[in-house]
């Protein structure tokens, strides 16, 4: 089949001949792909800055339909469309009942590999035309038939994480919010703080187009070298809530001068250094809540009703079907931050 590996640092391949996955358990599904995300997440591995088995299918996002079900798969059916969030999850285990899907007991993320112990096999990634889903039944959620395959794909992480992080700051009706970093989880972040009745919400990002598309959402935006000018003209107390999603140090350093005594800083981004841009110091002196994590899709998707969320697709997906062969020179751009990238599908036809 046709998709990506990740063979080195700055190393995509395109292949048309990478092996079909297999039904392996009885609570298997396969998936055949119609769009793949390319996530902020991915460049992490690929610019080197997190461990990953090289050689691995990238990719944890996609959408597509059933192609192959095990025996003991009772949700889905062969045909059915599926959303594929990024980490397995059994739906039973003390994690999952608390609503923390991305730490199950037994949950796998897609697309990386454990590069610390080889004998147990990574978990292929969606960068490819088929993708196999362990614990299918915990981890899929059916898509409604009027939603487009990019809303759909924003579901498997990026709207969710967005949502997840402003909750996790405590973002409520009428009370503002700060989001730094403006990729797809921050636009996300920023919609769903908008979503909640949250505001006013101040987005900040280096990337003019970027600052653009948080602007049509309907956040004041801010370069980050004005950030603190401007959040001065909203919230000359600081804000009660805010939201990194830069995953990186000066970014994160920023978020928390943003924040405000008391407030709460919620780290979404996830972390490529050995500490935090601020020191215990600075939180005490702060009184800072600090609150950090990967999203739990699955779990926090359960408490939606899918069919009735608007999501800004247009604003925030750039590049909704890009062909899978074009995967090396499209994550080389993305990596460059090349202006109008912001999300990116892959696509199989
Ligand atoms: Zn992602
Ligand atoms: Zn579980």
């Amino acid at each position: 089949m046709r998709g990506l590996t990740l063979d080195g640092v700055e190393m995509i391949t395109f292949r048309d001949d990478l092996p079909e996955p297999t039904i392996e358990a009885d609570t298997d599904v396969i998936v055949r792909v119609s769009r793949a995300g390319l996530c902020g997440s991915d460049l992490h591995p690929y610019l080197g800055r997190e461990p990953v088995r090289f050689g691995v299918i990238p990719g944890h996002e996609a959408v597509g339909s059933v192609a192959a079900a095990g025996g003991e798969v009772e949700r889905f059916a062969v045909g059915q469309r599926v959303i594929v969030p990024f980490t397995t999850s059994c739906g039973t285990c003390d994690a999952c009942v608390r609503g923390l899907s991305a730490r199950c007991e037994r949950g796998e993320l897609f697309g990386y590999g454990d590069p610390t112990n080889a004998s147990r096999p990574a978990l292929q990634g969606g960068q490819a035309e088929l993708v196999r889903v362990p614990l299918a039944d915990g981890t899929l959620i059916g898509v409604p038939d009027g939603l487009s395959d990019s809303a759909a794909l924003l579901l498997a992480d990026n709207f969710p994480t967005g949502w997840y992080a402003v909750k996790q700051a405590g973002a409520r009706p009428d009370r503002p919010v700060a989001v730094v970093g403006l990729g797809s989880v921050g636009l996300n972040s920023v919609a769903a703080a908008l979503m909640v009745g949250a505001g006013p919400v101040l987005a900040v990002d280096p990337v003019a187009d970027r600052r653009g598309r948080a602007a049509q959402l309907g956040a004041h935006v801010a370069d980050p070298s004005a950030a603190e000018i401007v959040a001065g003209e909203i919230m000359n107390i600081g804000f009660p809530s805010v939201v990194d999603a830069t995953g990186a140090l000066p970014g994160q350093a920023l978020a928390f001068r943003l924040l405000q005594a008391g407030g709460i800083l919620s780290i979404i981004a996830v972390p490529t250094t050995d500490r935090f841009a601020f020191t215990p110091v600075d939180a005490y002196d702060k009184n800072a809540t600090i609150v950090a994590g990967r999203a739990p899709v699955r779990s926090v998707l359960g408490r939606f009703d899918i069919d009735r969320i608007t999501l800004p697709t247009d604003v925030i997906v750039t590049h909704p079907q890009v062909p899978i062969e074009h995967g090396p020179d499209m994550y080389r751009r993305f990596a460059a931050r090349e202006e109008g990238i912001v999300k990116v599908l892959f696509s199989f036809a």
